[in-house]
């Protein structure tokens, strides 16, 4: 079938590609998920957490920083690269 101008419109479109994030990307691999109460990313040593205009943000070293909250992460949650802080803070 052709359309107005006489271009063919019977050729199949390509969806298009999602593009996934490198945060999305880590979350897949190491298996984010819901942590316990113990083993969560509250109790991680990779955590970095910080104040901006009154609000806390907690973001983790290995998955890297950014301004954007795709890179926020949640206390409750956990993943494979879990390790536990010590009283030592190491
Ligand atoms: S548990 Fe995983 S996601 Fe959470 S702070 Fe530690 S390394 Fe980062």
């Amino acid at each position: 079938m052709k359309d107005l101008f006489g271009n063919n419109t019977n050729q199949e479109f390509e969806t298009p590609k999602k593009l996934i994030g490198s945060f999305q990307i880590y979350r897949a691999s190491y298996h984010y998920r819901l942590g316990t109460e113990k083993e969560c990313c509250k109790n991680c040593k990779h955590i970095c957490s910080g104040e901006y205009h009154g609000r806390w943000y907690h973001k983790c070293d290995l998955q890297g920083l950014s301004h954007s909250e795709s890179s926020d992460i949640r206390l409750r949650n956990v993943c494979d690269n879990f390790s536990l802080v010590t009283k030592e803070g190491i």
